[in-house]
């Protein structure tokens, strides 16, 4: 059952992505590609102070890429760096540990399951791993392979 919700929540974030688009002012960018998909994403965050005011993206890939992209962007919102810093290294925990914490992921734990499929984990870290670019240097390029 708990699986069904899950895919459920990844179709509905791809079919209807969050903070989609080009982001207006925005401080950092950061470009990702996963070549082994061809999965793409442009990240746009506006920070100040030290916190994340508004982040969006903007890209084309499978379902699981664009729903991470998604799902990363609503979680994001409103966070400090350091919390965004703590976020990314739960996310690349929960996929790839075999005993990963879930609580306080929310949704995003919808995930856990991409560990059993490698190839797939790529697709859902892209978006996280391009987060880190646009948090260390503005306007990286990063790629999964
Ligand atoms: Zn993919």
């Amino acid at each position: 059952m708990i699986n069904e919700l899950y895919q459920e929540i990844i179709l509905d974030h791809s079919k209807r992505p969050r903070n989609f688009g080009r982001l207006e002012g925005a401080n950092r960018h950061a470009l990702g590609h996963n070549p082994l998909c061809g999965d793409r994403c442009a990240l746009f965050l506006k920070e100040r102070d030290g916190r994340i005011e508004e982040i969006r993206f903007e890209g084309s890939g499978c379902a699981i890429s664009t729903s991470s992209a998604s799902l990363m962007t609503e979680a994001l919102k409103g966070k400090t760096v350091a919390e965004a810093e703590q976020l990314l290294k739960r996310f690349l925990d929960l996929v790839t540990k075999d005993q990963p914490l879930t609580e306080d992921l929310g949704k995003l734990a919808v995930f856990a399951g991409v560990r059993e499929f490698p190839a797939r984990v790529k697709c859902a870290t892209l978006a996280w791993h391009t987060l880190r670019a646009a948090l260390r240097d503005a306007g990286g390029v990063v790629s999964t392979e």
